[in-house]
């Protein structure tokens, strides 16, 4: 896993000594990746979108015809996994790159959207990417976000963030998201498949969605962008 990083580890608005571990889950569209950006931003950390990963690996799966909407193989899945090679590159935003291709945009279809559950509960895929996760936040200065960063793959973050939003305004964001990378839809369709991986995801065996006991919620229904990054970074200043 390659992370290249130009803004890293330049600090846009503060300094301190000690770089932290932030841990960012929640349920699907809950705006984590908005506030985990804006935080690395702010902070001169690396953001790592692990469910760009997971999205990826489904990608990649599905090039090879190993998943399809008829077809589903955990050994397929598992044989391909030696041959998907991802790594992110930051300039203004974290893109990233599935065997040196920028999938970016690829990844977030509504083909993907419906597969990629699935193919998160295949525990050699689970491994692989925890392993990778791990070795790119061991130096800490990384906000990590995902379903399961503050529960398995850093349980010892300093900072966990738990987010939520009201389900209306998780699918209208989603939406917005997707017609904005020029993927379109309906709300029906986003809140099928919001519905869909919040169940898949909170009730898989392994490392299911659950909010970690020491993580803080961030409700941000009522929020802006500026405000929920405010007192994120007031969470963050408090632990470094
Ligand atoms: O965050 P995003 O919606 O892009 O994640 C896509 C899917 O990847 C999630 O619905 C979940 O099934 C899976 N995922 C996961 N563990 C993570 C991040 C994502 O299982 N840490």
């Amino acid at each position: 896993m390659i992370i290249s990083n130009p803004r890293h580890p330049r600090s846009s608005v503060f300094m301190a000594n000690n770089k932290i571990t932030i841990a960012v889950d929640g349920y699907s569209s809950c705006g984590k990746s908005t506030l985990s950006n804006d935080l690395a931003h702010a902070l001169g950390y690396a953001y790592i979108d692990t469910g760009a990963m997971y999205r990826a690996v489904t990608l990649h799966c599905m090039e090879k015809g190993i998943i399809s909407s008829t077809q589903f193989s955990v050994e397929g899945i598992v044989a391909e996994l030696p041959h998907i090679k991802l790594a992110f590159h930051f300039n203004d935003k974290s893109e990233i790159f599935l065997n040196g291709r920028n999938v970016e945009k690829e990844i977030r279809s509504m083909e993907v959207a419906t597969r990629v559950s699935r193919v998160s509960t295949v525990h050699e895929v689970r491994m692989q990417m925890v392993d990778q996760q791990r070795e790119m936040g061991k130096q800490g200065g990384v906000v990590m976000d995902g379903r399961d960063i503050g529960t398995t793959v850093f349980p010892h973050a300093e900072l966990k963030i738990f987010m939520t939003a009201s389900e209306d305004i998780r699918i209208q964001r989603r939406k917005l998201e997707m017609e904005s990378k020029g993927i379109k839809t309906t709300l029906e369709e986003v809140r099928k498949n919001i519905h869909q991986r919040d169940e898949d995801d909170t009730t898989r065996k392994e490392s299911p969605l659950r909010q970690a006991e020491d993580a803080l919620v961030l409700d941000n229904s009522n929020l802006t962008r500026e405000q929920q990054l405010e007192l994120a970074l007031s969470w963050a200043k408090e632990r470094m």
